[in-house]
């Protein structure tokens, strides 16, 4: 068994996510408490440029190429990584609560036979090393402290913009490949194409701003006030389950409990009525701000800073104004 700290790296075409990035750079701080070291999991085929922008935030890389790996798949990354796994016992796996993420570490503790903690909002860790990892419960109503029993590896994943990313860390990680023994024939999907999704915004659980419309916007024509908004914070757009329903805007930028989870640091609604079920997919942003027509609706007690008043005269003066601010600063 090891005390290392490891973090599953999440790439997708040699570019690294920054769940990664930030959970490497709260591993670090836990390697200091407990006098470990930090390793990166990364898997996948012509990561050159990926090992190059992980290598000062880890003490290790263990690099799995091969090109059963190029996309991900679970299958795939079950059989290269949970032998590995086995093998080192690293006192800690953290990996980001994302879709891959979600896909990937139950099978992994399944198959390790270990505990993990899914959708974490915090993680501290004791001088021994044990792990307690801080999730939301019954929709965000309590939050639960978990820790793990004798088994190992302890496994998280955490939720986006949870920890801060270290720019100032200047390590110099070891790179050690690893070779593969997994059998190819034993994989039984595989990715025969990706389809890109248009834009160039990051996706709504990775923003650090998040302005969202809901069926207030009144149509689809109507985001593009919003989007010029968006432009200028340089936030990404997310909504409601009401106007995913409408047609008027993707399932993929659907904020709640049958949508995604997002830890943005400000979040703006506006014409957003405050459904719980809405409302259950922002408990982790830092700061919400609400603009609403009806000063009863629910939004407004879940709002840091509440507008009663029209998106339509509000969403274009506040991007003026901050236009005007941001350029000034
Ligand atoms: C099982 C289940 C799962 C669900 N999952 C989700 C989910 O994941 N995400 C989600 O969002 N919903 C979800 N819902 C739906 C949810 O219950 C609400 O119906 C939905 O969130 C309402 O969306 P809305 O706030 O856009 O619309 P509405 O509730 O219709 O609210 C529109 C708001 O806009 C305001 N408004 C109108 N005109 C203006 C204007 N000009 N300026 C400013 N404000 C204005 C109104 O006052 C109102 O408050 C789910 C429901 C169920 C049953």
């Amino acid at each position: 068994m090891s005390n290392e700290i490891w973090v599953f790296v999440e790439q997708q075409e040699g570019r690294v996510r920054k769940v990664t990035f930030e959970l490497l750079s709260v591993a670090d701080e836990f390697s200091k408490k407990t006098g470990s070291q930090v390793a990166a999991i990364l898997l996948g085929s012509g990561l050159q440029e990926a090992v190059k922008n992980l290598t000062p935030y880890a003490d290790k890389i263990y690099l799995m190429d091969d090109p059963a790996l190029v996309s991900y798949t679970s299958d795939a990354y079950l059989i290269h990584m949970a032998p590995f796994i086995k093998e080192h016992q690293p006192s800690v796996l953290l990996g980001g609560a994302t879709s891959t993420g979600k896909d990937l570490f139950p099978r992994l503790s399944m198959h390790l036979q270990t505990g993990y903690v899914p959708d974490c909002t915090d993680l501290m860790v004791e001088e021994s090393g044990k792990l307690v990892a801080k999730r939301p419960l019954y929709g965000g109503k309590v939050f639960a402290e978990m820790a793990f029993s004798k088994a190992r590896p302890q496994m998280a994943t955490v939720r986006n913009n949870t920890f801060l990313v270290n720019e100032n860390l200047k390590k110099s990680a070891q790179v050690i490949s690893i070779p593969s023994h997994a059998d190819p024939s034993a994989l039984k999907k595989k990715v025969i194409g990706l389809e890109k999704t248009a834009g160039t915004k990051l996706d709504i659980t990775e923003a650090e701003i998040v302005v969202a419309a809901g069926r207030g916007i009144k149509g689809p024509e109507n985001f593009k006030i919003l989007e010029e908004l968006a432009d200028v914070l340089n936030a990404s757009v997310g909504t409601t389950r009401a106007t995913v329903d409408e047609g008027w805007r993707d399932l993929k930028d659907q904020i709640g409990k049958s949508g995604k989870n997002i830890s943005a640091k400000l979040y703006m609604a506006f014409g957003i009525s405050g459904a719980i079920h809405h409302v259950l997919g922002i408990g982790t942003c830092k700061t919400v701000v609400a603009v609403d027509t009806d000063p009863n609706a629910l939004i407004f007690n879940y709002a840091d800073y509440g507008i009663v008043g029209d998106l339509f005269q509000i969403v274009p003066a506040l991007k003026d104004e901050l236009k005007k601010a941001l350029a000034e600063k």
